[in-house]
C-alpha cells in the first residue's frame, strides 16, 4: 500500500493510542486508503470480540420540551416554531411493551431537559420497566442532572447513561451552547454517571460549527482516556430555525472514518451507528456498520410524535428507522453480512 499514514494507523492498531499531533495527522492527511486500511482493521478488531452481531436498541424520544438553548439543536427552547410534546409515563410504557414484542432488550429514553420529568417520576417508570422486563437494560438520555439525581435513576435501575461531551474543548463548547451550558459541568455529569455506575456514552458530532481537526483530535483523546462504553458520533445537521441553521452539514466520510479510529481505540466499545449517518445517505448506516460501528437504534416513539422530535432537518423518520420495520433493517444488516440480536448487547469487557 502506497500510504504515509500506515505507521500511524499501525502503532494505533497496536497501542489503541495517538499524541494529539498524531490523532490530527491521521484526520488532515487522510485519504481513501487510510480510511480502507482503518475500516478493515476497524472490522476485523469488532469481528472478534462481537462476532457479527449488531445490538438494536429502542429509541423512545420521550419529550422535545427543553429548558436548553444549545445553538445546534432544532428542539432549543427559543424554537417557538417547535410543536411540543411529551408522552406520558402510560405512553412510554407501551412503546416498551411493543418494543419487547419486537425482541428489544434495551430502552432508550432520550428528550429535552425540563422539570416534568421529576426524578419522582422516572423512579416509579423505572421500577415499572424493569419489574416487567427483568431481561431489559434501560438507558436514559435525558441531559445534565444534579448527582444526587443520578444516584436516585440508577438506584430505580437505570444500567446506562448517554451524554454526548460535544467537543471535549472548553472553547469550543462556548461556541455551541450559551455561557449557562459549561464545559465544565458536563464534564462533571460524565464524571459523576462513572463513579455512580452507569454504562457510561460519551459523543461529539462531526462537522459542528468551529470544529477544526485539532478539536476532532481532542475529542478522540478523550474518548482514549476517558475510555466510554459507549460513544455516539454523527454528523452535525443544520436545523432552520436555530442560530447555525446557515452552517453546512458534517460528512459522512469523516464520520465513518472517525468510527473506524474509535474502534481502533477502544476495541470493546459500543459504537452506534446513527440516525444522523442514515439522513445524510440512504445507506449511511450501513457505512457505519461497515466503518467499525456495532449498535443500531431504531426509533419506537409513537409514529404521531415522530416528526416532532426534529433536532435537525430532514431527519430520518420513514419506515427505514422505525422499529416496525425492524424485518426490514434486519434484511438490511444481513445483505452486508450482520445479525441483529434480541439481547441487552452490554459491552463486553
Ligand atoms: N438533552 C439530551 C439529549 C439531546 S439530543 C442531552 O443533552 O443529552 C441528543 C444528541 O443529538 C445531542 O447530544 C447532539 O449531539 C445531537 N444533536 C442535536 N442537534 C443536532 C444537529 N443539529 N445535528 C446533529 N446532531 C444533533
Amino acid at each position: 500500500m502506497n500510504n504515509n499514514l500506515l505507521p500511524l494507523i499501525d502503532k494505533l492498531t497496536e497501542t489503541h493510542s495517538l499524541s494529539l499531533a498524531e490523532y490530527e495527522c491521521l484526520i488532515t492527511e487522510r485519504n481513501d486508503e487510510a480510511a480502507a486500511t482503518l475500516a478493515e482493521r476497524a472490522v476485523r478488531i469488532r469481528r472478534e470480540i462481537y462476532g457479527n452481531s449488531v445490538y438494536i436498541r429502542g429509541l423512545i424520544e420521550v419529550s422535545n420540551i427543553c429548558q436548553n438553548n444549545c445553538y445546534y439543536c432544532g428542539i432549543r427552547a427559543s424554537n417557538s416554531a417547535c410543536e411540543r410534546y411529551r408522552l406520558t409515563p402510560d405512553e412510554i410504557l407501551s412503546c416498551c411493551e411493543e418494543g419487547y414484542e419486537l425482541g428489544f432488550r434495551t430502552f432508550v429514553m432520550q428528550g429535552g431537559e425540563n422539570a416534568y420529568f421529576s426524578d419522582s417520576l422516572l423512579c416509579d417508570l423505572l421500577r415499572e420497566i424493569k419489574s416487567r422486563y427483568l431481561d431489559c437494560a434501560v438507558t436514559l438520555s435525558l441531559g445534565e442532572r444534579s448527582r444526587e439525581s443520578y444516584e436516585k435513576l440508577y438506584a430505580a435501575g437505570a444500567d446506562r447513561y448517554l451524554l454526548r461531551h460535544e467537543t471535549a474543548n472548553a472553547e469550543h463548547y462556548a461556541k455551541l451552547h450559551p455561557a449557562e451550558l459549561t464545559h465544565e459541568n458536563r464534564m462533571r455529569c460524565l464524571r459523576d454517571l462513572r463513579e455512580i455506575g452507569y454504562q457510561v456514552g460519551c459523543g461529539f458530532m462531526v462537522g459542528s460549527p468551529y470544529q477544526t481537526n485539532a478539536m476532532l483530535a481532542e475529542d478522540l483523546k478523550f474518548v482514549e482516556t476517558f475510555k466510554p462504553d459507549m460513544c455516539g458520533i454523527g454528523p452535525f445537521i443544520p436545523h432552520k430555525d436555530t442560530p447555525f441553521r446557515d452552517h453546512p452539514a458534517g460528512s459522512v466520510e469523516l464520520t465513518c472514518y472517525l468510527l473506524s479510529i474509535l474502534r481502533l481505540i477502544h476495541p470493546p466499545l459500543l459504537l452506534p451507528s446513527t440516525t444522523a449517518l442514515g439522513t445524510l445517505r440512504e445507506d449511511g448506516r450501513e457505512m457505519g456498520i461497515l466503518s467499525g460501528a456495532n449498535v443500531v437504534m431504531p426509533n419506537l416513539s409513537p409514529t404521531s410524535v415522530r416528526r416532532k422530535y426534529l433536532l435537525y432537518n430532514n431527519k430520518l423518520s420513514d419506515g427505514s428507522e422505525s422499529a416496525q420495520c425492524k424485518a426490514n433493517l434486519a434484511a438490511r444488516m444481513r445483505a452486508i453480512g450482520y445479525e441483529i440480536v434480541c439481547a441487552r448487547g452490554d459491552i463486553k469487557k
